[in-house]
């Protein structure tokens, strides 16, 4: 069910947004992007989407400049898609301190030098809002697969199955 297309207040910049990121499960296949998948059945099974959604949903973010729809069919973050990273990162940190009541299921932290990274972007190491293509993620204690070895890697590093 689309959200209406007429907003109380048309000249808001978080109305005319919403439009594009608002709808049920959109900013959940901004994020899988973020963590690496490309694919269409990926996306699907990671989500448990169903595919006419998903077909949908991706079909405007491509058509919104968000998302790049390769040949080889995958689904990558454009440039003007990899800056929702800000609001992806914060909604992961509000959750997180809201609604984890058994700790954070995902930790990020700045790859040069494994400092945590806050829920404004910043390293506690270096002090710095490190840039997206720096960022590991590795699972958190309230990870539902718990906090296995070798479940970390960088953002934007395709998932491999
Ligand atoms: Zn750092």
């Amino acid at each position: 069910m689309p959200l209406p297309s007429t907003y109380p207040d048309p000249d808001c910049s978080i109305a005319r947004a919403l439009e594009v990121v608002g709808e049920r499960w959109t900013l959940m296949i901004v994020r899988d992007a973020f963590f690496g998948v490309r694919r269409f059945g990926d996306f699907a099974t990671q989500l448990g989407v169903p595919r006419a959604i998903l077909s949908t949903r991706l079909r405007l973010l491509v058509e919104h400049g968000v998302f790049a729809h390769a040949d080889d069919g995958e689904y990558t973050l454009t440039e003007k898609g990899l800056t929702l990273w800000p609001v992806v990162r914060s909604l992961l940190a509000w959750g997180d301190q809201h609604y984890a009541p058994a700790g954070v299921s995902r930790i990020l932290r700045h790859d040069l030098d494994a400092g945590l990274i806050d829920g404004d972007g910043r390293c506690a190491e270096c002090g710095l809002v490190v840039p997206v293509p720096e960022i590991r993620l590795e699972r958190g204690p309230g990870h539902s697969g718990g906090s296995a070895p070798g479940t970390s890697r960088l953002l934007l590093e395709p998932v491999t199955r």
